[in-house]
């Protein structure tokens, strides 16, 4: 039994929140900490009266000096960062001041320019080995679940994985002409950089939504995907013996692709400031504060999400494939914690990785991603918090 601290009170921390109040045996304690005080207030007077004793508080997590006060106070087992990314180094420098576990589910991204990579984040690596303490990356669906999907197809079905092929599915309607699943800016910054993937041990960059794919989803139908870059493919291409081509699909609507497409040409996704009535703006956070909130989806999102990996390798000298992947109902994650499945599949996993570093069965001195510890106690959790995964062994493969 431990504490837990929670940074952010946002799409996915609520889902987190909600399972870590389910799994009283493991956190006895929860401290959630955001920005806004009356979201984590709220929160707290819904679940509470519990197990699992909650207590809130208002921090600035741009603030190093606030979270050390913070953690120091509160003294918890493990810190979640479920802010924005952002704030990861931050919260990671609070972490080594007060020597505590720290886990996340998206990797660093500095505010002002639309580029993501683990650099900055694998770069505390030596500084969380002297600290004794563990720093978790990545521990949402993707990253997070892709990644344990890939350690587990590694440790059980293959000797050599050559290919993977990450697919993510969301075949939910939230009834908005435009609407993002989780928060706009970053969504939408992802989806708007340029495509990249690994393939024969280098980096093949296209133009964004360049690559089409078409795939038959089970518990979704056939759908239109897009090559995009995403952040687990750094890891996996150094992690996964014997990869030799790494690529991540996602599907998008038409209806979504044209919305965007008419914001960005009229240059309303951009982060660069501009001038607004003696009032600098970035445009992009304007869009977000327009945008209806993913919080508000949860109750209008009817259909279901299908998020998996296709494997492709060598098993005792023969050629094998082997999908591995969820399906997650968004009315039925409403019913259960008030959210649709986008904030569900990362809130689960993120409350997984934390209970494993802090009961010690994922933990060791350093900086990690998910792949790099054993999958198999992860894998159990997830059937048993509310993500079960199915198997094909003889799936379609993605041309
Ligand atoms: P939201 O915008 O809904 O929530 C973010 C929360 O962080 C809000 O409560 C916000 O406060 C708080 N916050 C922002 N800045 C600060 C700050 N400086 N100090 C303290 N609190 C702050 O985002 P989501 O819940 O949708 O996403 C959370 C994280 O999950 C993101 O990093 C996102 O990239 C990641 N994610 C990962 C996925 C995966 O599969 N790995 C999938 C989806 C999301 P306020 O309420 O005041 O705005």
């Amino acid at each position: 039994m431990g504490k837990i601290l929670v940074i952010g009170c946002g799409g996915v921390a609520g889902v987190a929140i909600h399972k870590i109040c389910q799994n009283s045996e493991a956190f006895s304690e929860l401290c959630i900490a955001s920005r806004t005080k009356a979201k984590c207030d709220a929160l707290a007077e819904k679940l509470g009266g519990g197990k699992t004793k909650i207590t809130t508080a208002q921090v600035d997590a741009d603030k190093v000096d606030e979270l050390i006060a913070l953690i120091s106070k509160e003294k918890p087992d493990v810190v979640l960062n479920l802010a924005l990314p952002y704030q990861d180094l931050h919260i990671m420098d609070a972490c080594l001041a007060t020597k505590t576990s720290y886990v996340d589910t998206a990797n660093y991204e500095p505010e002002d320019t639309a580029h993501f990579e683990y650099k900055w984040q694998w770069d505390y690596r030596e500084k969380f080995k002297e600290a004794g303490i563990t720093a978790l990356l990545g521990s949402g669906f993707d990253p997070g679940v892709t990644g344990v999907f890939s350690a587990y197809a590694m440790k059980h079905y293959f000797d050599e994985i050559h290919e993977i092929d990450i697919l993510d599915c969301n075949g939910g309607d939230h009834g908005y002409p435009f609407a993002t699943n989780f928060n706009p800016e970053i969504n939408i910054r992802e989806v708007t950089a340029k495509g990249m993937y690994w393939e024969t041990g280098r980096w093949i960059t296209t133009e964004p939504m360049e690559i089409k794919r078409e795939y038959d989803f089970k518990g979704v139908g056939l759908k239109e995907m897009y090559l995009l870059h995403h952040e687990e493919l750094e890891s996996l291409a150094l992690n996964i013996k014997g990869i030799k081509r790494i690529r991540f699909f996602m599907t998008f609507s038409q209806n979504y692709l044209t919305h965007l497409n008419c914001l960005e040409n009229v240059g309303m996704t951009s982060i660069e400031p501009i001038n607004y009535q003696g009032m600098e703006i970035i445009p992009l956070q304007f869009l977000k504060a327009v945008l209806p909130d993913p919080a508000s989806l949860g109750p209008r999102t009817k259909g279901k999400t299908n998020i998996g990996c296709i494997f492709k390798g060598i098993k005792d000298g023969r050629e094998k494939t082997y999908y591995l992947f969820n399906i997650c109902d968004h009315e039925e994650c409403y019913r259960e914690v008030g959210s649709q499945a986008i904030s569900y599949t990362t809130g689960v996993p993120a409350m997984i990785g934390a209970m494993l570093v802090m009961n010690g069965t994922w933990s060791k001195p350093g900086v990690y991603n998910v792949e790099e510890f054993d999958p198999d106690p992860f894998m159990e959790a997830l059937n048993k918090w509310g993500l079960p995964w199915e198997e094909d062994f003889q799936p379609a493969m993605v041309p």
